[in-house]
């Protein structure tokens, strides 16, 4: 039987093992009392941030980037856990976000 993918199909977390980027970091304008909480610390905040990161991979000799998550929090709580994952796979990463997001959600 043929099957025809196209590459984006082929982008499944547990086949790309290759670091995350942190693709976009950009404040939000509504503050974390109407949005929630930050994601990392759990605690509110009057600016808060979006963090998109994203696996890099190469389509036709040219690197292109697949997002991957968005967490919202405060840029700094962000940015740290950007270190903590940055150089991990990214599917345990995805996996360190979920399991971040469980415990705040009880
Ligand atoms: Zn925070």
């Amino acid at each position: 039987m043929q099957v025809d993918i196209d590459i984006m199909e082929q982008m499944d977390f547990e086949e790309i093992s290759a670091p995350l980027v942190m693709q976009k970091l950009k404040g939000v304008r509504r503050n974390s009392a109407e949005l929630g909480p930050c994601e990392v610390c759990a605690s509110h905040g009057s600016e808060m941030f979006l963090m998109v990161l994203a696996e890099p991979f190469e389509h036709d000799g040219e690197t292109k980037f697949a997002e991957r998550s968005y967490t919202f929090g405060h840029e700094k709580c962000l940015r740290e856990f950007y270190e903590q994952v940055r150089n991990i796979p990214a599917a345990q990463a995805m996996e360190s976000i979920n399991l971040m997001r469980q415990r705040q959600h009880g």
